[in-house]
């Protein structure tokens, strides 16, 4: 392990024997550009837009989206940027964005499913992105979340190609969309695993609710089962499956969502560099045996400790 960590910390992400594994940055906008300074950072694998308009009352206007978009994809200038459609609604409310009242905000009209309401709203963003990637060379890519069935990734992708994006893929993020990845994938260049919201829908747990922190576990067996389910579908369709969620960036559970088929990891930029690090300290049949260890465990706690007791004891 020692040897590995030695072996520099700026080339991409990969395994001990060469696999390769886009290691990627999570940001909310400009102010967290520096992490494009990050070493080892191969681009933007979750650009949160919604967090760019929090404090506002009135919609940004398209001039306004694109200078943001610009000023992001320029500090990423020969690297992927993957921008997330608004992601508004439930946990993330918008002032300027007319939310009906609902019972159930997290199961209601929110994430790409504003559209249905608003088509303008996504339209506008996809033309800003589209004019702000025409000004660089960034590998500027979209993806919609809180997508549930193949027809929803269908009409995304038309719609972003559209409006001149041709890197479109949505997020699994909802256990319909895990269960349905062989479909949705025969319309979209990739899907990125929201694992925050796939235990919160897999679970039933409010990812608000602290108390539920348990059940909200990405270790959980229902959680991984989906994931491996996702894996599968994305090597099967040679399609590539990130996960963005928090779960990329827990070093040991990296290595068992690489075995389980996941090729880019995106997570908050501290902690890129010590996932880096796992994973150039183990082979991809390592992984793939880690990712049996974790999917045979009957509990959360159970699959963490096999996998940690197995990861502390090859050294
Ligand atoms: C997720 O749901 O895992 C995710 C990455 O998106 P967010 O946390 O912004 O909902
Ligand atoms: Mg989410």
């Amino acid at each position: 392990e020692l040897a590995a960590r030695r072996a520099g910390s700026h080339g991409p992400g990969r395994t001990a024997d060469g696999h390769p594994v886009r290691l990627l940055v999570n940001i909310g906008g400009p102010a967290d550009v520096d992490s494009a300074g990050v070493p080892g950072a191969q681009g933007v694998g979750l650009f949160r837009t919604e967090f760019l308009f929090l404090d506002r009352a009135t919609a940004p206007t398209r001039d306004e989206q694109e200078a943001l978009y610009r000023e992001v994809f320029t500090a990423f200038a020969g690297r992927r940027v993957i921008v997330r459609t608004l992601d508004v609604g439930a946990d993330k409310p918008l002032a300027y964005v007319d939310q009906p009242d609902e019972a159930n905000p997290a199961l209601g009209v929110r994430g790409l499913r504003l559209a249905r309401r608003d088509p303008g709203l996504l339209t506008e963003q996809l033309l800003a992105i589209a004019a702000a990637a025409a000004g660089t060379d960034a590998e500027v890519g979209v993806m919609a979340p809180m997508v549930a069935t193949a027809a929803e990734a269908r009409d995304f992708a038309a719609v972003a190609r559209e409006h001149g994006i041709d890197r479109v893929g949505v997020m699994v993020e909802v256990p319909a969309a895990a269960l349905c990845a062989t479909e949705i994938l025969q319309h979209v260049d990739f899907v990125s695993l929201g694992t925050n919201d796939l235990a919160q829908y897999t679970l039933g747990a409010d990812r608000l609710a602290g108390e539920l922190a348990d059940l909200l576990d990405p270790w959980q067996p229902a959680v991984l089962r989906l994931v491996a389910m996702v894996g599968e579908a994305g090597l099967a369709h040679d399609k590539p499956v990130g996960v963005c969620g928090e779960a990329a960036s827990d070093p040991e559970l990296a290595l068992v969502l690489t075995g389980l088929g996941v090729s880019s990891l995106s997570m908050a930029a501290a902690c890129l560099p010590d996932v880096r690090a796992t994973l150039a300290a183990h082979t991809l049949e390592q992984c793939r045996a880690l990712a049996q260890l974790a999917l045979a465990a009957p509990s959360a706690p159970d699959a963490r400790a096999a996998v940690h007791a197995a990861v502390r004891g090859e050294g």
